[in-house]
């Protein structure tokens, strides 16, 4: 499949996509938003009305052209630099949103990655790097965005206080062979979720998570990059269709809006079905 790809027209289309502004006068942090499912988020975010931050840790000529794409369609966009797995980087950057834009009411910790590996072989540094970015990464941000919330108060542009929306994946239930160390730290994120939403939410600060199926992005390409092997991919998913960015930024738009205000602690999955087990449609 050829990935669809985004640029100024198609930053326009977007915005015509939410034409009651839901995000209107609030501002967003999205990580690792200068490729695949974070930039979809980011670009949704910012379609929606938001002010927006494209964190990324490399490649600032992705997130730049991101941002000129958001200020050049009249939307408000900058680029921060910084390794979510590193608590000082973290701060700095809320620190830096929070000088650009007075405050932000809505994070979203996106930034992750795979370290694969034959059990036996998994190395500590594998283990310890996707943990790092992918579960300390969210703790981090997610600690900084209800630092600020609270430093903030309530403002009138949304019901919550703050929301965050975690992004973990169909293998925070779905076992992963040869992936022991990313299935952990998403099998993790579901329950730091849950547990910071039971904590948190009685102060109107809305912590979510979205479950993305296969979405085509650089993370899996060979996944999804030759006919052979998205003819596999599809045996996993009855809706029969690999997943985009838009599918996730769109989800993510809703959790973060008040059109979800009564929905706490809870995964979403966008997954065109992946989760249902797709072996067993025919009855197993
Ligand atoms: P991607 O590789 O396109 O994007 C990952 C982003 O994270 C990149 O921008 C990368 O630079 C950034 N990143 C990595 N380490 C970082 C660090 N230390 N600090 C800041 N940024 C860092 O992959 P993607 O598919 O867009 O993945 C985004 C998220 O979605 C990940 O958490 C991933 O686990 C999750 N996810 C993806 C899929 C999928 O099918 N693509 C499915 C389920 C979950």
């Amino acid at each position: 499949m050829v990935l669809p790809s985004y640029n100024l027209d198609r930053q326009r289309e977007l915005i015509a996509m939410y034409p009651q502004q839901p995000l209107k006068g609030q501002f967003a942090l999205v990580t690792g938003a200068n490729s695949g499912i974070g930039e979809g988020c980011v670009r949704h975010l910012a379609a929606a009305g938001a002010g927006v931050v494209v964190n990324y840790v490399r490649g600032p000529e992705a997130a730049d052209a991101i941002v000129a794409d958001i200020v050049g369609s009249g939307g408000r966009a900058i680029a921060i630099m910084a390794d979510v797995s590193n608590e000082e980087q973290v701060i700095a950057m809320f620190k830096q949103a929070v000088a650009e834009f007075g405050t932000l009411d809505i994070v979203v910790p996106n930034a992750g990655l795979q370290q694969d590996s034959k059990f036996e072989n998994m190395t500590v540094a594998q283990w310890d790097l996707v943990m790092n970015v992918n579960l300390k990464g969210q703790f981090l941000c997610a600690r900084e965005a209800v630092r600020e919330f609270e430093r903030r108060g309530f403002r009138d542009v949304s019901r919550a206080l703050g929301k965050i929306v975690c992004m973990s994946s169909v293998h925070e239930v779905i076992p992963w062979a040869g992936h022991v160390n990313y299935a952990a730290s998403k099998g993790g994120v579901k329950l730091f979720m849950q547990s910071l939403a039971q904590e948190i939410s009685d102060r109107r600060i809305r912590v979510n998570s979205i479950a993305p199926g296969a979405i085509a992005t650089p993370i899996n390409k060979p996944a999804w990059d030759t006919d052979a092997a998205e003819a596999k991919l599809l045996d996993l998913i009855p809706y029969n269709r690999v997943g985009i960015p838009d599918d996730i930024g769109q989800a993510c738009v809703w959790l973060a809006s008040d059109a979800s205000d009564y929905v706490v602690g809870t995964t979403l999955f966008v997954d065109g079905g992946m989760t249902l087990c797709e072996g067993f449609a025919t009855g197993g």
